[in-house]
C-alpha cells in the first residue's frame, strides 16, 4: 500500500538504508550474534549515513533538522536485519544524544558530540539500577558536590553499549525524594572510580521444551500478521505527523509502544509456527526475533508502565 507520508527524500533514505543493511549487516548477523558484539567500523559506516543526526546541529555532524518519519525509517530498516542486538549496539547512543545536545556545556559538545554522531565514539544513557528500572523516581544513585566537581555514588545496570561507550549520561539524586530530586550528569569513562562489568548471556530458554499445535491455513496467518502490521504503521505515521507538527502525543506514543510489542509477540510466534521445527533452530532469523521479543516488551518502558502512562495521560 502506498504510504501517503512518503516523499522523495524519505524514499531515498529508505533505499540507502536498505542497501546498507543488505550488504553490511545481513550476511554477518548470525556470527555477530553468536560473538556477542559487532565490529566497531560498523558504527562509523552507519554514522556516515546520518542515522544519528536527527535533531542535532550540523556543526556537530548532525542533520540540522528532525523528521520523525526518517527516524521511523531508520528503525524499520535496521530491524529488517533480523537481530535486534545490532540496532541496539549502534543505536544505544540515540537515547543519550538529546540530553548531551540540550544540556551539556558548549565545551563538552564541541569536544564529544561530533564523534558520537559520526560513530567514532559511543555514548550511553544510565538510568536503570539493580534495585529496579520502572520506578525511576526512587533512584538511589547520588551525586554530591566536592569542590568544583561532583562525586557520584551508586550503580547502574542493563546499560546498552556500556562496555564500549566512552561517554555516559547518568541519572543521580542531587535533591530530595521523587523525580524532581534527580539530575543528569555527563560522565567520561576514564574518570577515577568508574568501572564496568559485562552482563552474562541475556534471555533464552534454550534447553526447555514447549510446543503448541495449531491446524490453521498458513495464508490466513499471513493475512492476520499483515493486517496487524498495517494498523501499527498507520498509528506510527499518525504519531510522526503530529510530532513533525510540534505535538508530543504521549498517550498515543505509550499506546503505540505496548501495541507494537504485543503485535511483535504475535507475529514472531506465528512466524515460528509457520516455520515449524526449522524456526526453532539457532541461526534462523525467526528464532532470533522470537527470542528477542521480550526485550522490546520490557526495555524502554515496560508494557505495564506504558499502559499506566497512557491512561493517566487520557485523564483516567
Ligand atoms: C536489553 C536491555 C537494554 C536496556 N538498556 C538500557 C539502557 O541503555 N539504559 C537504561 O537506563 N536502562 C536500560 N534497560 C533497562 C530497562 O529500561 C528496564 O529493564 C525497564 O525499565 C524495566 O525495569 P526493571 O528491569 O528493573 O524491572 P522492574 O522495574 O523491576 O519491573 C519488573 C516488572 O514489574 C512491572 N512493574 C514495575 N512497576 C510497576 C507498576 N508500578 N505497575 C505495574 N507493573 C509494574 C514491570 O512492568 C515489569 O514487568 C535495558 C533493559 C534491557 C532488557
Amino acid at each position: 500500500m502506498k504510504n501517503p507520508f512518503d516523499t522523495p527524500e524519505r524514499e531515498e533514505f529508505r533505499a540507502q538504508l536498505k542497501a546498507f543493511v543488505d550488504k553490511e549487516i545481513k550476511p554477518y548477523v548470525n556470527d555477530w550474534d553468536e560473538e556477542g558484539k559487532i565490529p566497531w567500523d560498523l558504527h562509523q559506516k552507519a554514522g556516515a549515513l546520518g542515522v544519528w543526526g536527527f535533531g542535532i546541529d550540523e556543526k556537530y555532524g548532525g542533520l540540522g533538522e528532525d523528521d520523525n518519519f526518517l527516524r521511523a525509517i531508520y528503525n524499520e530498516e535496521f530491524a529488517k536485519c533480523g537481530a535486534g542486538g545490532v540496532g541496539a549496539a549502534m543505536g544505544g547512543r540515540m537515547i543519550s544524544l538529546e540530553p548531551i545536545q540540550r544540556l551539556c556545556s558548549s565545551e563538552i559538545k564541541d569536544r564529544v558530540l561530533k564523534d558520537i554522531v559520526t560513530g567514532k565514539k559511543g555514548s550511553s544513557l544510565g538510568i536503570t539500577e539493580p534495585g529496579g528500572g520502572s520506578d525511576v523516581a526512587n533512584m538511589k544513585t547520588s551525586a554530591k558536590r566536592d569542590g568544583n566537581h561532583f562525586v557520584i555514588n551508586g550503580s547502574k545496570t542493563f546499560i546498552t553499549g556500556a562496555m564500549t561507550s566512552d561517554y555516559f549520561v547518568v541519572g543521580a539524586r542531587t535533591g530530595g525524594s521523587g523525580l524532581k530530586g534527580i539530575s543528569l550528569f555527563f560522565v567520561e569513562a576514564d574518570r577515577d572510580g568508574f568501572s564496568r562489568v559485562p552482563l552474562d548471556k541475556k534471555m533464552g530458554w534454550w534447553c526447555s521444551d514447549q510446543a503448541t499445535l495449531y491446524f490453521q491455513v498458513i495464508r490466513h496467518k499471513l493475512a492476520n500478521m499483515s493486517s496487524k502490521i498495517d494498523a501499527l504503521e498507520a498509528l506510527v505515521n499518525n504519531i510522526c505527523w503530529n510530532m513533525n507538527n510540534g505535538e508530543v502525543p504521549v498517550a498515543e506514543i505509550s499506546k503505540a509502544k505496548f501495541f507494537a510489542t504485543k503485535e511483535l509477540e504475535y507475529c514472531s510466534s506465528e512466524a515460528m509456527q509457520i516455520m515449524g521445527g526449522a524456526g526453532y533452530l539457532r541461526g534462523n532469523p525467526v528464532e532470533r526475533i522470537y527470542r528477542e521479543v521480550k526485550v522490546m516488551a520490557i526495555g524502554g518502558g515496560s508494557e505495564e508502565i506504558m499502559r499506566d502512562l497512557a491512561v493517566r495521560q487520557m485523564g483516567y
